[in-house]
């Protein structure tokens, strides 16, 4: 009797443990253990949802490694990858309340969904991101700065504006493009005036 319970029980924590697995392969992705594109989206949905429902702001981060190609190029794709590891771990650690998702969001490009926090929130926010890769001080001889550095795009949803997702993430897509425009490692909030600066719309390939 009393081994039949230790060993259902044993069975009931195999399983689970195999459940928080495979849970993890479905929304991690490999290489850095962040969210996968896939999940990024439903929390995003998810929480653009609240945000509306609640009348709260609700800001979201595009991050993208400078020169990344250039690192691949010199110190070779193993390196490539252990340096998106160790940047993923900077831009998990900005995920600090329980509702903010960190995800992968694309090969180097990654997104950071933080609810409940407006435009200068999530420049400090991002700022700070900014600074702790930089203090990585990760080589870079493909850089003008000499390390690893990231650029930050960043868009907000107030509860007065009449905005969707897809204009949510295609502005903070524009303010990262005008951040690498203007020289990379830097944070560039969306303003109303980038919109329409670019005839052929996002830069965004997928
Ligand atoms: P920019 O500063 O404009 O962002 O330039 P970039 O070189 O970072 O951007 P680009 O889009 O030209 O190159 C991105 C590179 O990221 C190319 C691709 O090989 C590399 N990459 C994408 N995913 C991975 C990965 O999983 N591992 C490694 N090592 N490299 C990756
Ligand atoms: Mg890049
Ligand atoms: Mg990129």
């Amino acid at each position: 009797m009393f081994s039949d319970i230790t060993e259902a029980k044993q069975v009931e924590a195999e399983l689970m443990a195999a459940n928080e697995k495979l849970n993890l392969l479905a929304h991690r992705d490999g290489l850095t253990e962040l969210l996968t594109r896939r999940a990024f989206d439903e929390a995003l949905a998810r929480e653009f949802a609240r945000a509306s429902r609640n009348a709260m702001p609700l800001s979201l981060l595009i991050i993208d490694v400078d020169w990344f190609k250039r690192f691949n190029d010199h110190y070779g794709h193993p390196a490539g990858d252990e340096c998106l590891r160790v940047v993923s771990r900077c831009i998990e650690a900005a995920a600090r309340r329980p509702a903010d998702a960190a995800a992968r969001y694309g090969g180097e490009e990654f997104g950071l969904i933080l609810p409940e926090t407006d435009a200068h929130g999530a420049f400090v926010i991002a700022e700070n991101l900014r600074s702790k890769v930089r203090d990585l001080a990760i080589g870079h001889a493909g850089s003008e700065k000499g390390i690893v550095t990231v650029s930050i795009g960043v868009s907000t949803f107030e509860a007065a504006a009449a905005i969707e997702i897809a204009d949510l993430l295609s502005r903070a897509d524009e303010a990262l493009y005008g951040a690498k425009a203007a020289g990379r490692d830097r944070v560039h909030g969306w303003r109303p005036h980038l919109s329409g600066q670019r005839s052929t719309g996002s830069r965004r390939k997928t």
